[in-house]
């Protein structure tokens, strides 16, 4: 096994506990699915525009995506459970699950929000904070 040189503690605990497994709850069937149970569906929350909106419009829905390195909201199917869509807030550095709801939801929920503020000050995504 190859040693890192820096010796770091992410290489470390992957060498003794293998890579950490992203669980999240379902919020239609109740359990807590490890990720070999989803599938990830993309970036949540897009704005999807209609007739006549403009080329740049149709690019931003098509094309463009958030990437942060942090706070980002999620699409994810329990596609080995339920079979059903739902979206999550998660970090994408610490894996942290802020927590998970109904796909139908068109904003994240004002106490998901608040329960990221506390954690994380000064966050944004998109259009949320
Ligand atoms: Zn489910």
């Amino acid at each position: 096994m190859k040693a890192s040189p820096q010796g770091s503690r992410i290489d470390d605990e992957f060498q003794t506990k293998g890579a950490p497994m992203l669980t999240l709850h379902c919020p239609y069937c109740g359990t807590d699915a490890d990720e070999t149970d989803l599938h990830a569906g993309g970036q949540a929350h897009l704005k999807r525009y209609g007739p006549g909106s403009s080329d740049d419009q149709f690019e931003d829905y098509m094309f463009m995506r958030e990437n942060p390195k942090g706070v980002h909201f999620e699409r994810w199917r329990h596609v080995y459970g339920c079979g059903k869509w739902f979206l999550a807030a998660r970090c994408t550095a610490t894996l942290e699950v802020f927590g998970t709801y109904p796909a139908q939801t068109t904003e994240p929920p004002p106490d998901l929000r608040a329960k990221i503020s506390a954690k994380r000050p000064g966050w944004t995504w998109g259009d949320f904070a």
